[in-house]
């Protein structure tokens, strides 16, 4: 690395601007391109269907940095313009306007896209998908003049939204193909809270359901047919499915891609001059010896040192256990670890569940695998010395308040 190089990031979203602040504060002199499909500063997502979307959170509080950040770190801005191709023989990233930046070294973070429905109705005037600052600008003024709102999808996202609608005074009925919301994530156990949660705030939730088609009438949105003929009338529908990370590029450069961008833990691709961080990044994670991709905040904020570190030729492996949270109505909880669907045989509750204020712990063989506070606060750094500790403890004593979770990681 010298102070004449060019390092270029794709994807102006969290884990790109963290990247480019990484790379300075890590000493590096050269030239940084951050370039970005989207018209609007680097910007984080969780408050668009939280604060932001309620109208309690700030406009300028969803900016990674303000505007005056990126020429100050001599970091060459340049939005609106998506990555149209790479070519990795040339080091030269194509983009849409059909200009070309070499680079000497790449970062991609290009993040994921929100899935979109195949039914018909699916691209009518009235049905909201929730990805960007926009799509939230969209949404909040919808709150504030419908009656009833149908969510496809009992998924983070979805259920966020749900809280916030019902908050606006909007009645929300949430259709969802599994038995329980955040089923694969959370399991049935901890699920249970959540359906609990939206149901003592009145969501109508329709479990188990399939959608057969989005209802229109001169072209917008007027309710659902569900898979079993059942018509909801609603004013407006949110398609909330989950996300695809955003990795043809990579894959169009003959990068490795499986289910994102497939990764060592210095987080660097099959070509040993591109990167990536953030919801797309598929890497090999040194605590769980496999390769993990989340789709969560502190991914995105944290990868991009250990990337940063890789790219000026430091020893780097990213190995912070997965974070995210979530906040519903008056319930705000942090979960910290990482369980594969299925992969638990044991949950264990520490506390009052039923008065949601309560740490879970979820299990395989004795050993805590992750655990979620609701409502209780400051345990984090211990449930992630516990789960990356591996000591096996015994229920009784994990389920007991006066047993500090510290004595249990030993
Ligand atoms: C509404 C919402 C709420 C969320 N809430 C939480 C939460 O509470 N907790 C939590 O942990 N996580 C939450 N998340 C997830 C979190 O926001 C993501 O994990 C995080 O945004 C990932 O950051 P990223 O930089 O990898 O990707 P992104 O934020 O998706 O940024 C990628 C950027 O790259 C751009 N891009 C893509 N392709 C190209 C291209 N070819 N050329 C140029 N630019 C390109 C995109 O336009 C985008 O701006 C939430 C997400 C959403 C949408």
């Amino acid at each position: 690395m010298n102070s004449s190089d060019t390092f270029v990031v794709v994807g102006a979203g969290l884990a790109g601007a963290k990247a480019a602040e990484a790379l300075r504060e890590q000493g590096f002199g050269g030239r940084i391109v951050l370039i970005g499909a989207e018209q609007h500063l680097p910007y984080e997502r969780p408050p668009l269907s939280k604060g932001y979307l309620a109208g309690s959170a700030e406009r300028e509080k969803v900016f990674v940095h303000p505007e005056s950040w990126y020429a100050e770190q001599n970091v060459e801005l340049c939005l609106d313009r998506a990555a149209t191709g790479i070519d990795p023989a040339g080091r030269a990233v194509r983009l849409a306007d059909g200009s070309e930046v070499r680079y000497d070294k790449l970062v991609l973070a290009t993040g994921a896209s929100p899935r979109s429905l195949s039914v018909p109705g699916a691209d009518a005037e009235g049905v909201y998908l929730l990805r960007t600052l926009d799509d939230s600008d969209a949404l909040r003024g919808l709150l504030a003049g419908i009656r009833r709102l149908v969510v496809i999808g009992a998924g983070w996202i979805g259920l966020e939204v749900t809280a916030n609608a019902r908050q606006a005074g909007v009645e929300v009925t949430v259709v969802e193909s599994a038995e329980l919301p955040l089923l694969r994530v959370l399991g049935p156990e901890v699920a249970r809270v959540f359906a609990d949660l939206h149901a003592s705030h009145g969501v109508d939730f329709r479990f188990n359901a399939s959608l057969s088609e989005i209802r229109t009438q001169d072209g917008r949105a007027t309710g659902v047919t569900l898979g079993d003929g059942t018509v909801i009338d609603a004013d407006a529908v949110l398609v909330a499915v989950g996300v695809s990370p955003n990795s043809q590029l990579a894959e169009d450069a003959g990068l490795r891609v499986d289910n994102g961008i497939v990764l060592d833990e210095a987080l660097r691709s099959s070509d040993e001059n591109i990167f990536a961080a953030g919801d797309v990044a598929n890497a090999l994670h040194p605590f769980y010896g496999t390769r993990i991709r989340v789709e969560h905040w502190a991914n995105a904020l944290n990868q991009p040192a250990a990337v940063a570190a890789a790219m000026l030729g430091q020893p780097a492996s990213y190995d912070r256990l997965p974070y995210f949270y979530t906040d519903q109505y008056d319930l705000g909880m942090e979960y910290v670890g990482y369980v594969a669907p299925g992969g638990y045989d044991q949950v264990v509750f520490r506390g009052d569940v039923a008065g949601r204020e309560f740490i879970a712990f979820w299990l395989s063989e004795g050993r805590v695998l992750a655990g979620m506070n609701v409502n209780v606060w400051d345990v984090v750094d211990d449930l992630r010395s516990l789960i990356q500790s591996r000591a096996v403890v015994a229920a009784d004593r994990l389920a007991d308040p006066a047993v500090p979770l510290a004595e249990l990681a030993g």
